[in-house]
């Protein structure tokens, strides 16, 4: 029997121009103790709330998920809820990460041709998710200073404009936007294109300059806010996030998601999450990786170091052609960090002991140059 040969089946000629997702890389096997900080995850285990959660619903893994995710999506919506705006279950969209949510924001906004603007650098994700669903991303580049060049990025709003993403803070390189500068911003923004907030590192935003996004969505229809689970929660590994969205935006994401995404113990760990004694943790946690950062930024600065000032669990190195190097430098001495091509290098705030073998690290570095 002749084999079919897969060389015959027509790929969409779209997957030709997808840059690559490179996930952070797994520490290599060569006897080197290394610290793997290269993919913002939290450096804690997960909760014992979460542990115990996980194994409860374990036990009924023979069963489709609640598709609905309704004990779930009502605790979310209990938790983005303030005096002023009630937010209900119909406002939350899930599925597996916030990733994934927003493939399904491209997916139920953008026909092909139509076009998605977002800065660059940013999370590499998005130019993937745009054009593998037939969209035409707009990047624009970052200010000098790394931040969302938002006048600039009004400006490449077109008539073909569906979404904008504003990833706050941003993915690799750290800066938050404030609640004037995504304000003004929407003033620009003709009101049927939908502008999402890509807050997956709010967490661990100084609280002093935590943007008022609850009013901003509260305030304006085409706001969507993109959270997850994955960073300051910490179970990147159960892939769980969601849009907090208005109600016809929210259905219209349960319309294109994969049906039972978020898996019964993804969304049993999620529900965790929100346990009393369990959020006092997760915000001593976040508050730890703050302080961190902040001594990271500290030390940093004091060796010389220019580095956007990052609201991030992570901070960012540009250091244009000499990236990759760097990456390979603090490999070889125990520390996996992610390089961004000629652009950057951005290290996760891990555990202490990373922390400072990250000093020592950039330390030796700069000794290395003069
Ligand atoms: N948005 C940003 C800005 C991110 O950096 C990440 C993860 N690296 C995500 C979204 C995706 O998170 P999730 O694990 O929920 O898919």
């Amino acid at each position: 029997m002749p084999e079919t040969p897969a060389e015959n089946i027509r790929l969409r000629s779209a997957l030709d121009a997808l840059p690559a997702y490179v996930p952070g890389k797994p520490a290599a096997d060569d006897g080197v103790r290394r610290f793997k900080v290269s993919s913002n995850e939290s450096p804690f285990e997960p909760l014992p709330q979460v542990i115990e959660a996980v194994n409860r619903a374990t036990l009924h893994a023979n069963l489709y998920p609640d598709m609905g995710a309704l004990d779930l999506r009502e605790a979310i919506a209990a938790h983005h809820s303030t005096p002023r705006s009630a937010v209900g279950p119909e406002n939350i969209a899930l599925s597996t990460g916030s990733v994934a949510v927003s493939g399904d924001l491209v997916r139920a906004l953008v026909d092909p041709g139509d076009e998605v603007v977002f800065a660059w650098r940013s999370f590499e994700a998005y130019p993937i998710l745009v054009r593998s669903h037939g969209g035409v991303d707009v990047q624009v580049p970052l200010t000098p200073a790394f931040e969302h060049d938002l006048p600039a990025m009004a400006e490449a709003i077109t008539e073909r404009t569906r979404l904008v993403i504003l990833c706050t803070p941003n993915n690799p390189t750290g800066p938050a936007l404030t609640t004037a500068q995504i304000e003004d911003f929407l003033a620009r923004v003709p009101d049927h294109v939908v502008v999402a907030l890509d807050e997956a590192y709010r967490e661990f935003v100084d609280p002093v300059r935590l943007a008022d996004t609850a009013r901003l969505f509260a305030e304006h229809g085409n706001v969507v806010l993109l959270r997850t689970f994955s960073k300051m929660q910490g179970i990147a590994g159960l892939r769980v996030g969601y849009a907090v969205a208005h109600p016809r935006l929210a259905a219209a994401l349960g319309q294109v998601t994969v049906p039972f995404g978020a898996s019964s113990i993804a969304q049993a760990a999620a529900l965790a999450t929100f346990d009393p004694d369990a959020a006092a943790e997760l915000e001593h946690r976040a508050a730890w990786i703050r302080e961190q950062r902040g001594r990271l930024e500290q030390v940093l600065a004091a060796q010389g170091w220019e580095l956007p000032a990052s609201q991030g669990n992570f901070v960012y190195f540009p250091l244009g052609e000499r990236s990759a190097e760097f990456a390979a430098f603090a490999d070889a001495r125990g520390l996996v960090v992610r390089a961004y091509g000629t652009d950057g290098v951005r290290v996760t705030v891990g555990e202490r002991e990373a922390n400072d073998l990250l000093l020592a690290i950039a330390q030796e570095w700069r000794e290395a140059q003069e």
